[in-house]
């Protein structure tokens, strides 16, 4: 039976990309929802202005990461949507405290760095 678990594996690291869908980006007017999905990207827009993008964490999903968009606020990220329906971020998301994650998010995916 072990030749069935490498073959999955391996299959599965062949297909990782193409099986894993990237983050949605979810539009939310004023608040965030009390309980952020996984995987999704959100937007937070007030009076039209792109406030805060937010998602659980991608390593730990214990804590949510808020990463203001608003260019008078320190520090400040650019999102850009896609055509596909993704987005990144600039510059990378680092959070010193809780669980220490930094990666790049680029077309609704997490890139360690
Ligand atoms: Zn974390």
């Amino acid at each position: 039976m072990n030749w069935i678990v490498q073959f999955l594996t391996w299959l599965r690291l062949l297909f990782a990309g193409w099986i894993d869908p990237p983050y949605k980006t979810i539009v939310v007017q004023a608040l965030l929802p009390e309980k952020l999905k996984n995987k999704a990207i959100y937007i937070v827009e007030e009076d039209g202005f792109e406030e805060q993008a937010a998602m659980l964490c991608p390593r730990c999903r214990d804590h949510i990461l808020h990463m203001n968009l608003l260019p008078d606020e320190r520090p400040c990220w650019t999102i850009i949507c896609h055509d596909d329906g993704t987005a990144s971020l600039h510059p990378s998301v680092w959070r010193k405290k809780d669980c220490g994650v930094h990666f790049w998010f680029r077309r609704g995916r997490v890139f360690w760095t």
